[in-house]
């Protein structure tokens, strides 16, 4: 969820509503499904990407209920689907100033505002970026952190993959189906990724690996062509040519919005207890935007569930 442009004014009046669910990730379209059923007739305002990054997830072969998998667009229309089968409404708009200082919520979109009886916090978090030189230059020219959106533009190329947890194996398996080469790039000599994709992986024969590496320059003329490597134990320096860098090393959560408001930890993720509960009564939050840990479809639906049934128990002891 984009924290920017809060001076935009909101067209319409106030839209009074009983729960406000911000996010359409698993977390957020979860919450809907329960509050929904709860006939709290919830508003899921969408944010910036609907469906958060599951929906750009090419496959997800870990969900219940899919034993031969399904496309994470697929996955997220189906949530949406059910959700509003039982009255939720989703609306293609995002936050861009809230106010959890008094009840109702106070909540700012760029086309209406809303007052909320209760809010479920579901914006997720982004990926993070090396922070490297012509890492912003090349973005979208060779620079990508999406393999699902990207992988196609590198038929028949070599791409460079960095980081070493289950996104990067994951997303560099996908990128061999189009790539004629991918290699991982890592800072240490040990991955962290799960062991059935560090096995699907290390035998994949498009798959390399580069180890104690970081990458500290992209460089290119109009698109990527070289990534500046330097390998941490022995200092040596390497230019590496390369068609494409995907960068997969992990998240920011996205809370700029909250500062202030909600209790964070150090990461700027929220915090909230095992009943979903932020520091303001009344304000829940789900999926994550609340979880550094699991980050997975099924532990995101999972508190958003029970976001939703708090939501609802909270309404009720009023
Ligand atoms: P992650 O597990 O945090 O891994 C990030 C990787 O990037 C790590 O290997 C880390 O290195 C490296 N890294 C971090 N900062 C770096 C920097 N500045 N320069 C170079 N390398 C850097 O993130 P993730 O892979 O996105 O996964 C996030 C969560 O989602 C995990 O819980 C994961 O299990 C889950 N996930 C699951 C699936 C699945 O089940 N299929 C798929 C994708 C993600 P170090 O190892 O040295 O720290």
């Amino acid at each position: 969820m984009n924290a920017t442009n809060g001076s935009k004014k909101p067209k319409t009046q106030p839209e009074h509503v009983k729960n406000l669910i911000l996010g359409s990730g698993p977390a957020g379209l979860g919450a809907a499904l329960y509050t929904a059923r709860a006939q709290l007739e919830p508003v899921v305002l969408a944010g910036p990407e609907f469906g958060g990054q599951v929906s750009i997830t090419h496959i997800v072969e870990n969900y219940p209920g899919f034993p031969e998998a399904v496309g994470g667009a697929e996955l997220t229309e189906l949530f949406k689907k059910q959700a509003e089968r039982f009255g939720a409404r989703v609306v293609f708009d995002s936050a861009t100033e809230v106010d959890l200082s008094q009840r109702p919520f106070r909540v700012k979109a760029y086309d209406k505002e809303y007052l909320a009886d209760t809010l479920i916090v579901a914006t997720g978090a982004t990926p993070r970026h090396l922070a490297i030189p012509g890492e912003t230059e090349f973005t979208g020219r060779g620079v990508s952190y999406c393999g699902t959106c990207d992988g196609f533009f590198f038929r028949g190329k070599q791409v460079v993959v960095v980081g070493g947890g289950d996104s990067a194996l994951e997303e560099g398996v996908f990128l061999t189906r189009f790539a004629s080469k991918v290699t991982v790039v890592h800072r240490r000599d040990e991955l962290r990724a799960s062991a059935i994709l560090q096995q699907r992986a290390t035998q994949n024969p498009k798959m390399a690996f580069i180890w104690d590496t970081v990458v500290g320059k992209i460089q290119g003329n109009g698109a990527v062509q070289q990534v500046d490597l330097e390998n941490l134990k022995t200092g040596k320096k390497e230019a590496f040519k390369t068609d494409g860098i995907f960068i997969f090393i992990g998240h920011t959560p996205n809370t700029q919005l909250f500062q202030g408001q909600l209790e964070m930890d150090p990461g700027g993720y929220l915090v909230a207890n095992r009943y979903m509960e932020t520091s303001v009564p009344g304000v829940f939050a789900a999926g994550e935007v609340a979880d550094p840990h699991f980050r997975q479809v099924i532990t995101s639906a999972g508190m958003g569930a029970a976001a939703g049934i708090q939501a609802t128990r909270f309404l009720e002891s009023e």
